[in-house]
Formats: structure tokens, C-alpha cells, sequence
């Protein structure tokens, strides 16, 4: 007998509770993506995640395939096509791994609703978190609101995670069964040239086996000094799995359990640490999205509530965008993100703290310019990490705490590499010019003529009135 089990972002076979059920109960498994983006609106996958999806859907059926089975590929209202693929395969069970955005709840919950009266076996499982988001509580009962009593908390089961491999063969699911081609679904931007996301693919391999592959070389490499190189911006320092985790073509367990068998000097023990607890900002951002489901959009900090943003400027938000602000730190970071979909989290603090304090837009531009861009968009992670800099999160930078990106620079890209990198138009000035270049008009006129002479704000000032806006939400609140 068949079941079907339903990928959505859980594109692996390793450690797939899902497929590792229906496997496990005898039953034939029969693999479906249904491609219905409505259903996560206003949080559609952005273009950098569609061009993802497209390449991860093709190495899931390829992998599929590779075991004896392939990915049926379907297009509409998920719970209709379901409902179909019920009827086509007569399956006696539906399973699938949950997911925790509002939107993709309430989608799942009314789809168990509707199949229950047809006396079908419907679960769902647990493939993407280390702690399901109602099993962590505070003492009173309720919701962390801070990471590190959170962590302190969540990080007990680490002694017990397990990955499960992946099954070796995996029986043929009905050959009649119908499904689309992957590229009927228009997921990647129209081959026009130059294709914005041309670039991206020398820089990343989608799938589980890309993966397991960039696990390896971090636990070679960066993993080794992981707690200082990973505010670098000009190394390789961290492991750049985010597009794989948010994707699931990796499971946190698997990672965990990685890192807890490895045979490891103890030097390396605050490595170790520190990247588990990095893992646990990605688990404390999913509890907060599931207990605090309006903070995509709204200040999760209700003092903010009457914050005096300022009115976007187009042409300002526009600059930031295309790393055209004259502040290299920012243009640097906003134009890695434009070339490679990614972009390193010591600089998402600098570019967000940029556009939130110093151009004093609300987090929400900044977000949505993200979610379009990043090939590791993700909710959870992307509202945490917005209302975190911006200062309106509840375990927040605190809102005085302004990134100033000319001093982020002297000391963490002190050689310029990062910057070199993605501003080559300043390149031949002096390590020590880089960071402010604004203020050596004679040297960048000679040796920088194509970058902005001067930043669009002026840094102290715009820092000044920002701390002025922050305190009338103080006075008031
Ligand atoms: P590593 O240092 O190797 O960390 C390992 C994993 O831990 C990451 O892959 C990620 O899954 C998780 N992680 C690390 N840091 C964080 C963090 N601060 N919050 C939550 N999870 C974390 N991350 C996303 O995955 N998607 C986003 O859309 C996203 N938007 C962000 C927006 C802003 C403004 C900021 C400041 C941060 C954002 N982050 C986001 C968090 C972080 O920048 C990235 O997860 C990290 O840069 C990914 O690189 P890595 O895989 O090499 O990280």
C-alpha cells in the first residue's frame, strides 16, 4: 500500500521523519512537491529562494531516482492536489514535516481538518528544529522572550540528538502517476541575459549532497578557531550551511550529531560551543515566530509602537539596495548579497543598523529587500535578525547601541580583504583609508575617482538624531 509523503522544505533523505515513517510502516512512499506559493502569502518565497528551490528539487529527484524512486511534482491547492494523489495512489497515509510560520500552520491545520472524514492516517513530524517551539517553557509557563535563558534551557536535549541515515533503496512509487516537469513552475528568474542569479551557482551547490559536502569542509576547516574567525567578513569563518538548513537538505540533528561524534582536540571546545549556540539563536528565532506569529511585521517590543521612522526615500533606500551609500562597509555587504545571494552576518548587523539608525527606516524595507535576495530567506531568522539590530526585539541590541560601520570595519576587515573584494573601485587606496575614505578627499580623487565622495548621511549627525528619536519612544513609554 502507498503513502504519500509531502516535501515542502525538508528537501533530504537523511533524517526525514516523514519518509523514514512511511518506510517504516511498511508502506510504499510516494514523494510530492506541490507548488502552491499563495499559501505562504505575504511570505511567498522570494526570487534568490525560487532559483534555490528550482536547483534543490532537481537534486531531490535526482537523489530520489538514484534509489529506485523520483519526485512527483504537482501545481495548485495543496490540499485539492492532495486530495487527488489520495485518490490516485489509494494511499492509506499522509505524512509530512511541520513547519512554523503562520501562514504555513494555518494552511496545514485546516489540510488535517479536511482529510480526517476520509479515515486516512494523516502525521506530521519533526525534521527542522533540535526542540519543538511548546516544549521550551519558562518557570511561569509561557514563551522565552531571551536567548540566553532559552538556550540554557532548549540546549539539554543537544545529550541526546540523534540523525537517522539515509535508506539505501526505496520501492517505485505507481508509474502512472502523473506529474509536471520542474521547469514548468517558472521557479528560476526567465533566462534572459544576464540572468541576475548567473553569478550564484559558482558560489553554492543546492541539494543534500552540496550539503553534506560544505559540512565536511567546515569541520576540516572553519569549525577550527570557528569563536574568533566568524566575525571576519574577509575569511571563510563560518560554515555557510543557512540556505541548506533552511531548505532542510540538512537536518540541525545531523549537525549536532556531527560535531558530538568528531574525535576533537579540546582546544576546540569553545568552537564547538559557540557554533551550537549559533544553532540556537536559528531554534530561539523559530520559538519566536510560533509564539509571537505577528512579529514578521510588528515591533515585538510594543514601545516601538510610535517609533518616528522616517519616511522611506526612495532614492535613499534605493542607494543602500545597490551598495551605492559611499560607506564602504555597507556597499560592500549589499553588493555581496547582490552577487552571491548571501551575505556575512557580521555585516547584515552593519547594513541593518545602517538603514534602521542612521537612514532611520523601519526594519520592514530592509526585511523585504532581504527576503528577495537571499538564498537562506528565511522567516524566522530574518524577522529575529531585523527587529534584533533595529532594537524593537524583546532580547534586542539595545537601541543606543549603534553599529558604527567605520569602526566594525577597523576591526574586523582591518586589512581590507572584504571590502577589496566587493568594492574594487577602492581597491589601490591604503589599508587605512578604507574604512572612511570620506575624510582623505585628496587620495580619493587620485586613487578612487569612481566611488562616492562623500557617505549619503553624515554618520555622527544621523547617529545623533537617532538617539533623539529613541529618546521621545523612551520619554512616552
Ligand atoms: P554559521 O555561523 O555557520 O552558523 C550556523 C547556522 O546557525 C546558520 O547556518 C544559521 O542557520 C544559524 N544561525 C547563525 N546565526 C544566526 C542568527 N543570528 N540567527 C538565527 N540563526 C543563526 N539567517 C538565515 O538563515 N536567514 C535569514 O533570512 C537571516 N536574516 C538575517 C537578517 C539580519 C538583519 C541578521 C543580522 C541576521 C540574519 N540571519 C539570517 C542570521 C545569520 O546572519 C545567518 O544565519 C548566517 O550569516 C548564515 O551564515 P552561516 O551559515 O555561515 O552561519
Amino acid at each position: 500500500s502507498n503513502a504519500i509523503v509531502w516535501f515542502r522544505r525538508d528537501l533530504r533523505l537523511a533524517d526525514n521523519p516523514a519518509l523514514q515513517a512511511a518506510l517504516d510502516a511498511g508502506h510504499v512512499p510516494v514523494p510530492v512537491y506541490i507548488h502552491a506559493p499563495e499559501e505562504e502569502a505575504p511570505w511567498a518565497p522570494g526570487a534568490a529562494s525560487r532559483a534555490w528551490l528550482h536547483r534543490s528539487l532537481q537534486a531531490l529527484d535526482a537523489d530520489l531516482r538514484a534509489r529506485g524512486s523520483r519526485l512527483v511534482v504537482r501545481r495548485g491547492d495543496s490540499l485539492a492536489e492532495l486530495e487527488k494523489l489520495i485518490s490516485e495512489t489509494r494511499a492509506e497515509a499522509l505524512h509530512w514535516n511541520r513547519l512554523y510560520e503562520p501562514a504555513s500552520i494555518a494552511r496545514d491545520t485546516r489540510i488535517k481538518q479536511g482529510l480526517k472524514s476520509r479515515g486516512l492516517e494523516v502525521q506530521s513530524h519533526n525534521a527542522a528544529l533540535l526542540v519543538e517551539p511548546w516544549t521550551v517553557q519558562t518557570g511561569q509557563g509561557g514563551p522565552y522572550r531571551v536567548f540566553t535563558p532559552f538556550w540554557k534551557n532548549a540546549r539539554q536535549v543537544l545529550e541526546s540528538v540523534r540523525a537517522a541515515p539515509p535508506p539505501e533503496r526505496l520501492p517505485d512509487p505507481p508509474a502512472t502517476l502523473a506529474g509536471l516537469d520542474l521547469k514548468d513552475l517558472a521557479l528560476s528568474p526567465p533566462a534572459h541575459e544576464p540572468a541576475w542569479d548567473a553569478g550564484f551557482w559558482k558560489h553554492w551547490t543546492p541539494g543534500e549532497s552540496g550539503a553534506l559536502e560544505l559540512l565536511d569542509v567546515f569541520l576540516d576547516g572553519a569549525l577550527h578557531g570557528y569563536r574568533r574567525q566568524r566575525d571576519m567578513p574577509g575569511r571563510v569563518g563560518t560554515s555557510r550551511l543557512s540556505p541548506h538548513l533552511h531548505f532542510g537538505e540538512i537536518s540541525p540533528r545531523t549537525l549536532v550529531a556531527a560535531l558530538q561524534a568528531g574525535d576533537w582536540p579540546a582546544a576546540i571546545r569553545p568552537d564547538l560551543d559557540h557554533y551550537l549556540s549559533e544553532l540556537g539563536w536559528r531554534e530561539f528565532s523559530h520559538h519566536l515566530i510560533f509564539h509571537f506569529p505577528d512579529t514578521p511585521t510588528d515591533n515585538l517590543n510594543p514601545k516601538f509602537g510610535d517609533f518616528p521612522w522616517a519616511d522611506p526615500d526612495p532614492a535613499l533606500l534605493q542607494a543602500w539596495q545597490q551598495g551605492r551609500t559611499g560607506v564602504p562597509m555597507v556597499d560592500a555587504g549589499m553588493r555581496e548579497l547582490w552577487a552571491t545571494g548571501w551575505m556575512h552576518n557580521r555585516v547584515r548587523m552593519v547594513v541593518a543598523s545602517f538603514l534602521t539608525k542612521n537612514l532611520r527606516m523601519h526594519w520592514r524595507h530592509g526585511a523585504d529587500w532581504f527576503w528577495d535576495t537571499l538564498v537562506d530567506a528565511d522567516l524566522a531568522n530574518n524577522t529575529q535578525g531585523w527587529q534584533w539590530t533595529a532594537g524593537t526585539g524583546a532580547d534586542a541590541a539595545p537601541y543606543f547601541r549603534i553599529f558604527s560601520p567605520v569602526s566594525q570595519t577597523q576591526r574586523f576587515d582591518a586589512e581590507g580583504a572584504y571590502l577589496r573584494r566587493w568594492l574594487p573601485e577602492l581597491a589601490k587606496l591604503p589599508d587605512a583609508a578604507l574604512a572612511a575614505p570620506w575624510e582623505q578627499p585628496g587620495l580619493m580623487r587620485e586613487k578612487a575617482p569612481d566611488y562616492p565622495r562623500q557617505p549619503v548621511v553624515d554618520l555622527r549627525a544621523s547617529r545623533e538624531a537617532a538617539l533623539a528619536a529613541y529618546a521621545s519612544v523612551r520619554a512616552d513609554g
